[in-house]
């Protein structure tokens, strides 16, 4: 480096200028440059600049240094110098010709402070340093989720021992990053889970719920899924997680549904007994009722003949509320689904209605319906029921029924519209409750319960019912269908 400080010491000026000075002179830098000779360079500064070998990295290493690196290294080595610090970022050049970003750190050796004869250089490849950012930032990540969730990272090796253990649940039995290490994981976990845990060991991923820990926690269940992750040199991380929460509410939520289950089942055997067993006393007091008219008809007066109706009449509506129940609690989930051309499924319900049709002078259209795969008595129940009731409740106007059905991304909607007396928003969920009627049977005649039955048909594919309506204008009845595979627009 001798002719390097000879140079600057000719030229007599001051760090920062001379340091400018080689920016813009070319020639300068040049011969600077020729002034520095590579006397040795470690094994890692041959692999750096991709030399064969030491010999060839110190008779090329000049070819590293192009103006602008020759320049950086040099007014590096003026910092070292002036101000005993240098630290300058520049791209070198391999010896095959490919960019290298480093950083330049020169210390000058004590014994040639003056003379610079002799120049420590310690270059560091950027993209290291980035790595090692990238690693600060992905540890504190790390550190951030461990803090965060109980979780416990370990590595064990092919062995079963534990050699870093780091994570939050490790302080709930007031342990250490760490305290694990030396111990075996075999004597972690019960036998049970031996062979998962040397699968695991032997590079499978496996995962599995452990309960039998035998660590007191506040005499509470204590319950962690752990994994087993192949690792990358020699055994395999084990992730554990603290799950007692997830699993309490899940066993929780799993009681919840049994309870339902069995309320369900009570209701429905209730249902079966209201709609079973009422049946024979109903008609037994409808039978003798009609034999006490029959025997005693020349000696009752006006009242108690009247009485006497009056109870046939609640025996018939007892019978037409038990048998809808009956219905209603006979909608179960179907496994005879088949297709089901639903424009016949329309003309045996408007067969069906002929009566009512004929006697109000209705109008019922329908576009093309769907052939659907379905139980196609459903499909009867619902437009019976909703047509009957656009019929039904039509007003003084002649009703004007239109049907219609569209697909949308496999759903297909079913709509009923109608030009009757309409339903007040505030009741237009309500009517799909069981016995829910908004009108007494003396105007209109009825169980109230058609449409929870369309509800509960609904219900069966996950479907929706809903109502749109104005009174005086009408309403539109619609549902949801969710398409079968084999379904297909006629
Ligand atoms: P029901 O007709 O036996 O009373 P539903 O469950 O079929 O029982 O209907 C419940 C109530 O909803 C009816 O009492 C009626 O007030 C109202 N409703 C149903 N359909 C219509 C309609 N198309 N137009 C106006 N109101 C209706």
């Amino acid at each position: 480096m001798r002719s390097v400080k000879e140079i600057f010491d000719k030229l007599g000026l001051p760090p920062e200028k001379l340091k400018e000075r080689l920016k813009k002179d070319t020639e300068l830098t040049n011969r600077c440059r020729a002034g520095i000779q590579l006397l040795n360079i470690n094994q890692a500064g041959v692999d750096l600049i991709k030399a064969t070998d030491k010999t060839e990295a110190i008779a090329r290493f000049r070819e590293t240094l192009s103006p602008e690196t020759s320049n950086t290294f040099i007014a590096a080595m003026v910092d070292c110098y002036t101000k005993g610090v240098s630290d300058q970022d520049t791209v070198a050049m391999t010896l095959t010709g490919e960019k290298l970003p480093v950083r330049y750190k020169i210390a000058i050796d004590a014994s040639s402070r003056d003379t610079w004869d002799l120049v420590y250089v310690a270059v560091t490849h950027q993209e290291k340093e980035t790595l090692t950012q990238e690693l600060v930032y992905m540890t504190d990540i790390f550190e951030a989720v461990l803090k965060g969730i109980d979780v416990c990272v370990s590595h064990v090796d092919a062995n079963g021992v534990f050699r870093k253990s780091v994570g939050s649940w490790l302080r709930r039995f007031h342990l250490q990053d760490d305290d694990l290490v030396g111990e075996n994981v075999f004597n972690v976990y019960p036998a049970s889970l031996h062979p998962a845990i040397q699968a695991g060991l032997d590079g499978e991923v496996v995962n599995f719920i452990d309960s039998s820990i035998e660590r007191e926690l506040d005499g509470r269940e204590w319950y962690v899924r752990s994994y087993f992750l192949p690792a990358k040199q020699n055994g395999a991380y084990l992730l554990t997680i603290d799950i007692t929460d997830l699993h309490l509410t899940q066993r929780q939520l799993e009681q919840q549904a049994l309870a339902l289950q069995r309320s369900h089942d009570e209701l429905t055997q209730f249902a079966q007994v209201v709609s079973h067993d009422l049946r024979e006393p109903i008609r037994t007091i409808e039978l003798y009722t009609e034999l006490l008219i029959d025997r005693l008809e020349d000696q009752l007066d006006e009242k108690t003949k009247n009485y006497l109706q009056t109870i046939t009449r609640s025996v018939e509506r007892m019978q037409d509320l038990i048998s809808d129940l009956s219905h209603y609690n006979h909608i179960r989930p179907s496994d005879t689904l088949q297709k089901v051309d639903l424009n016949h499924t329309m003309e045996s319900v408007l067969g069906n209605l002929a009566g009512a049709i004929k006697e109000s002078n209705a109008d019922v259209a329908y576009s093309a319906l769907p052939t659907l795969k379905t139980n196609g008595h459903w499909f009867t129940v619902l437009f019976q029921n909703l047509i009957g009731n656009a019929i039904k409740y039509r007003g003084t106007k002649q009703a004007k029924i239109v049907v219609t059905a569209n697909e949308d991304q496999g759903v297909w909607t079913f709509r009923v519209s109608d030009n009757g007396i309409g339903i007040e928003t505030r009741y237009q969920n309500r009517i799909f409750e069981m016995f829910r009627r908004l009108h007494t049977r003396d105007q209109y005649p009825g169980t109230g319960m058609g449409l929870a039955i369309c509800k509960k048909i609904v219900s069966q594919w996950s479907g929706r019912i809903w109502v749109e309506s104005t009174p005086d204008i009408g309403s539109t009845f619609s549902f949801t269908f969710l398409e079968a595979a084999t379904s297909h627009k006629k």
